[in-house]
């Protein structure tokens, strides 16, 4: 499977991607960002979303965020077919010609998604989690945050 280029040079950032990702999907039960820019300094994830984010919310997903990261999960990838693949997850993201060998990221046992990037093998190396700014407008919600590294 091809590696997406621009997701490479920030493992970190990207990794911490996959955690917001699954934190706003189990607080407000809204899909991954269907859109989103990765950079070391700063990134932003846009969602389908219904309300604007109470500063309650915020802090608690920076809270959730940073308690995965603080475990220090494993980040593993798996490879499936893309029949068991379809059969264990949830592939909607997943473009119709990713072939028939499906690469699966589980990070501990917190998140699982289909991708082709480059990620981080502890969540530790993230360092620490922070959302910079939030706005709602249209039904989409964008999320900018931060990462400060632990080294
Ligand atoms: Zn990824």
């Amino acid at each position: 499977m091809e590696v997406k280029s621009n997701k490479e040079y920030n493992p970190q950032m990207h990794s911490a991607e996959h955690i917001l990702n699954q934190t706003m999907i189990r607080m407000f039960n809204c899909e991954r960002s269907f859109s989103n820019h990765i950079e070391k300094k700063k990134s932003k994830c846009d969602y389908h979303f219904n309300h604007a984010l109470t500063e309650d919310e915020i802090n608690e997903i920076e809270s959730r965020v940073n308690r995965i990261i603080e475990k220090d999960m494993l980040v593993i990838e798996e490879f499936y077919s893309r029949e068991e693949a379809d059969n264990s997850f949830n592939l909607s993201k997943l473009p119709e010609d990713a072939g028939n060998n499906v690469r699966i990221i589980k990070i501990g046992d917190y998140d699982v998604c289909p991708c082709s990037g480059v990620h981080i093998s502890h969540t530790k190396e993230i360092g620490s989690f922070k959302i910079i700014s939030t706005n709602f407008n249209n039904g989409i919600l964008r999320i900018r945050f931060k990462l400060n590294e632990n080294q």
